[in-house]
């Protein structure tokens, strides 16, 4: 068996023409992790060949509309497609605090919605299966499969003025993977890689461009993001062999904007491999 990571979403708040919102899919066999669920992440799912009645657990970073913005749309769409294909309630899990707060209230907007389908063609109502953890300050097991065989963990991470944000880390007998959510370059994510094959790892050019942002509102948004030099010098501390940059700030639209991304990690110390994400790209663990 192999296990399949897939980038759902590159993208940020900001629409660029290909690029979904924030959202990371982890495969083994019949088990599918998804890690948070941004703008169009349904539709690229699909794309994928997963429908959201396949999906195992939705996992939750944080609370920035980018990357939740989409659970609403999985939450119906598992519904809707219930009567053909019956999952059950999406199970999602999130760090307590606004998460929670959020996901209990996602679905208020459609109840004239669901009163109508549920007249028409529906016997139950949607809903989402819920698990809260507190944000932990050291690497703590959030999900363990049926088998045993897949396990996810969550960090704390620095998303400052956020005040509930995580990475994740998902072990399988293929290897392991971690998503870091939006955060700050942080030692909780270095050391949450430590022995992974891939980190899928948020990426903001802030060296680059600190002299063009000077003073602007970007200098205060890039503040609590990763920069990609300072997170090449951090991949290369963990030993991870494959880092894979996604929520890519400044969006590349050209094969030279996304060498210039390579390049700072390469500034910062990191000769592994380094994708530069497109959604949709997909990597294998092997196991070797
Ligand atoms: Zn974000
Ligand atoms: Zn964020």
């Amino acid at each position: 068996m192999t296990t399949t990571v897939t980038l759902t979403g590159t993208g940020v708040p900001y629409p660029e023409p290909g690029r979904a919102g924030a959202g990371t899919l982890v495969r083994h066999g019949d088990i599918a992790l998804q890690f948070d669920a941004g703008r169009a992440t349904t539709l690229r799912l699909a794309e994928a060949g997963l429908r959201p009645y396949e999906l195992s657990a939705v996992f939750v970073t944080h609370v920035h509309s980018d990357h939740v913005v989409d659970l609403p749309d999985l939450t119906m769409v598992r519904w809707v497609q219930s009567a053909v294909f019956p999952a059950g309630p999406l199970p999602v899990l999130a760090p307590a605090g606004e998460a929670i707060s959020f996901l209990n209230r996602m679905l208020d907007p459609y109840t004239g919605d669901i009163e109508v389908r549920m007249a028409h063609v529906q016997s139950d109502t949607p809903s989402a299966a819920i698990t809260s953890f507190r944000v932990p300050a050291t690497p703590q097991e959030v999900w363990r499969s049926a088998d045993g065989s897949v396990t996810v963990t969550a960090v704390g991470v620095h998303h400052e003025p956020v005040k509930e944000a995580v990475a994740y880390r998902i072990d399988t007998p293929d290897g392991a993977v971690v998503v870091s959510g939006d955060t700050r370059v942080c030692a909780e994510v270095e050391d949450l890689c430590r022995g992974a094959q891939v980190l899928v790892h948020e990426a903001c050019r802030i060296t680059a461009l600190e002299e063009a942002i000077r003073g602007s509102v970007f200098e205060k948004i890039f503040d609590y993001h990763a920069d990609t030099v300072a997170l090449g010098a951090m991949a290369k501390r963990a030993g991870v062999p494959h880092t894979v940059l996604t929520h890519l700030i400044p969006a590349p639209s050209t094969p030279e904007d996304e060498a210039a991304f390579e390049q700072d990690l390469r500034e910062g110390g990191y000769e592994g491999k380094v994708s530069v994400g497109r959604d949709l790209m997909s990597f294998e663990l092997t196991g070797e």
